[in-house]
């Protein structure tokens, strides 16, 4: 069991029903997010992500990515000079290929070798590595722009990826984090319906967050939510910036 909320560290949590995929859920009885528990040990989600074959997935419709890509960074860093950008959890390199076009020092990082195989031959004028964002953090490298969509849902585990995140961080440097949100209009409040709802996939996704079940985590690791746009689509797009 996971004894306390991965987002406010709250330790008190209701059991949700049903489960999907033989996963069980519970709700944080604090800040309502939503997170499968017992979360899959490191084998599991080893074994998962080995016949994981979304990265010729990605490869589709290359051109409209990058064009949307470059529309969302452009929209967030509309008021200052494009810097040093990376895009963790970069999958075959779209994005990055975007804010290099938007004269950023483009660079994408995944722990997905595959993915960074095929990015490096797609798009040879950008910097890829397979890495983690916990070994860069290391280094001690600087980022004016983080660019993360689509990956905290993913883990078990967020706090060394979130400290990681924030040490890559310049002073005055954007956090761009985009994830499902389970707290949208259009999706059903109640947990019996809203389990259906096509990102809600264990092993897969294991967190489910809204604006207000994200805010503790952002707050805990030293981070301000700048802006959270509105969606017509059920995606939480998260605007956030070092507390100053
Ligand atoms: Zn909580």
């Amino acid at each position: 069991m996971v004894d306390r909320c991965p987002s406010c560290h709250g330790a008190d949590t209701s059991l949700l029903v049903p489960q999907k995929n033989n996963y069980s859920f519970v709700e944080c009885n604090d800040c309502c997010l939503i997170f499968v528990d017992p979360m899959p040990s490191d084998e599991t989600l080893n074994a998962f992500y080995d016949n994981y074959h979304k990265s010729a997935q990605y490869l589709s419709k290359l051109d409209s990515k990058i064009r949307r890509a470059k529309k969302r960074i452009r929209s967030v860093n509309w008021f200052k000079k494009p810097g040093k950008f990376i895009d963790v959890g970069c999958n075959v390199g779209f994005a990055v290929e975007a804010a290099r076009l938007l004269g950023f020092d483009a660079n994408g990082i995944d722990i997905d070798a595959n993915a960074i195989e095929v990015a490096k031959e797609q798009f040879s004028q950008a910097n890829f590595s397979v890495r983690s964002v916990q070994d860069l953090a290391e280094c001690g490298e600087k980022f004016d722009f983080i660019y993360c969509s689509e990956v905290i849902e993913h883990l078990p585990e967020l706090e060394s990826f979130f400290a990681a995140l924030v040490k890559c961080l310049t002073k005055d440097g954007l956090l761009y984090i985009t994830t499902p949100d389970n707290g949208h209009f259009s999706l059903p409040n109640e947990f019996s319906k809203l389990v259906d709802w096509t990102s809600i996939r264990p092993p897969e996704h294991l967190m489910y967050f809204t604006k207000s079940s994200v805010a503790p985590l952002l707050s805990r690791h030293g981070l301000n939510s700048v802006k959270i746009p509105f969606s017509f689509k059920p995606t939480l797009k998260i605007i956030a910036k070092v507390k100053g």
